[in-house]
């Protein structure tokens, strides 16, 4: 996180104090590092150098055409999950043959769209869906190239809405009926079967599970050569974890090391799906204090930024660090952080050490760069936030606020209403 410095007591995104950009834009809004994300893409890319790997950059974490491009330049592929994504991905000059698409639930609009290009494969997550991208493949005169997802059922020890590689999860084919299912895919005329892929959870903070999954997927390997199917391609999906708090994530150095371990020999292009890891840490978001209210049960600080905004504390219950755009005091109180919102699970921290802040003051909501602007809503009629990248001493506005206009776009009061 060394882009984002205090330099005195004010803190800066690389060369650019925060303060500064607050005063053009106004706030609330997100503000990325490129320095970071450059950084973070190439230390996971050269961690996997010494084979043959592609980096799909899963743009759930974070879609912004200008985050995709970022990554696309540096030669990374994209992990998309919907038809919206792979536009995104597209419009963001990512070379088809380098995009990935995983997801529960393709529909058939979003898998023609996607076998157009086409895509360098499709992570099928059921027979019926194997069946329907062979049929949508053959009416288009086409082969779709597919790897399946398989379900290792290993415990990603994490939050268990972020977990996906158990039997109980709706995700991937059961690790045991998948040979079938391979033999089920050899058979389809308009399927090319292609690779192996696993995605076990995410914010994983141990590489013990990853090491699990990998061993499972290699086995699988082994046997579907052994049947003759023909595996080219390895995707291990994303999931390795970051620190929010005190948690103590593998390096991706480390985190490769144990998967190559027991990799070796194995002749497969290696897939990764890496999201968190490359974006959170590179990404705030900047919030002004509205009010307090101090000396009741509880102090509050109300902000201008609300779950609508970051869900992350008021879904998983997360913890993302909040720290002073300027630190002024010294004197520290224990606080909820809030937002405007009428809910109760509206609150961006509880119960947390905080200087004490006058409205006006400007708040540092840390590691947001991850889950942040992409899982935000209109939700009271908010607009949305802007997304700000900083490159040294410059900053560029990648997404502009939305106004009360985009809130109603596409609305309609019918006739017989008027
Ligand atoms: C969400 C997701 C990822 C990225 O997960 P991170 O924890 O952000 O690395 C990768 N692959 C698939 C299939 C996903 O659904």
């Amino acid at each position: 996180m060394h882009d984002f410095q205090y330099h005195g007591e004010e803190l800066y995104c690389e060369e650019f104090p925060i303060q500064a950009i607050a005063k053009e834009v106004g706030t609330p809004f997100y503000l990325y590092s490129l320095n970071t994300l450059e950084n973070h893409f190439r230390a996971f890319d050269s961690a996997f150098s010494k084979v043959e790997h592609l980096i799909c950059f899963s743009a759930k974490a974070n879609s912004n055409l200008a985050i995709l491009r970022i990554f696309v330049r540096l030669g990374g592929g994209v992990d998309v999950v919907s038809g919206g994504e792979l536009f995104r991905a597209m419009k963001a000059g990512a070379p088809p043959g380098k995009i990935v698409y995983s997801g529960v639930g393709k529909r058939p609009d979003e898998i023609e769209y996607a076998l157009e290009f086409p895509i360098l494969m499709f992570n099928v997550e059921s027979s019926q869906e194997l069946v329907a991208i062979d049929q949508l493949a053959g009416r288009m005169g086409t082969k779709a190239a597919v790897s399946l997802r398989v379900n290792p059922d290993v415990d990603p020890r994490t939050h268990p809405y972020v977990s996906t590689g158990l039997k109980k999860n709706k995700f991937g084919i059961n690790l045991q009926k998948s040979v079938d299912e391979y033999q089920l895919a050899s058979t389809l005329p308009n399927i090319k079967v292609i690779g192996v892929s696993c995605h076990i959870g995410s914010q994983l903070t141990d590489v013990g599970p990853f090491v699990e999954a990998v061993q499972r997927i290699k086995e699988l390997v082994r046997k579907l050569r052994a049947e003759g199917i023909q595996i080219q391609y390895m995707d291990l999906g994303g999931g390795l974890g970051i620190t929010y708090d005190q948690e103590t994530p593998p390096h991706p150095k480390e985190y490769a090391q144990s998967l190559l371990n027991e990799l070796s020999g194995i002749d497969c292009t290696l897939i990764l799906e890496p999201g968190r890891v490359i974006v959170g840490n590179a990404g705030i978001l900047v919030t002004q204090v509205l009010y307090t209210k101090e000396g009741g049960e509880k102090n509050f600080i109300i902000v201008d930024a609300a779950m609508n905004d970051l869900i992350r504390p008021s879904l998983y219950g997360s913890y993302q660090r909040i720290q002073p755009v300027q630190r002024k005091n010294q004197i520290e109180i224990v606080a909820d952080v809030v937002g405007p919102i009428c809910e109760s699970g509206d609150f961006l921290a509880r119960d947390r050490q905080l200087p004490k802040v006058e409205p006006g003051e400007l708040l540092a909501v840390m590691s947001a760069g991850a889950y942040g602007f992409t899982m935000s809503s209109n939700y009271n009629s908010r607009p949305r936030v802007p997304e700000i990248l900083v490159a040294k001493d410059r900053f560029y506005i990648i997404r502009q606020r939305e106004d009360y206009d985009d809130l109603i776009k596409g609305e309609f009061i019918p006739d017989f209403l008027a």
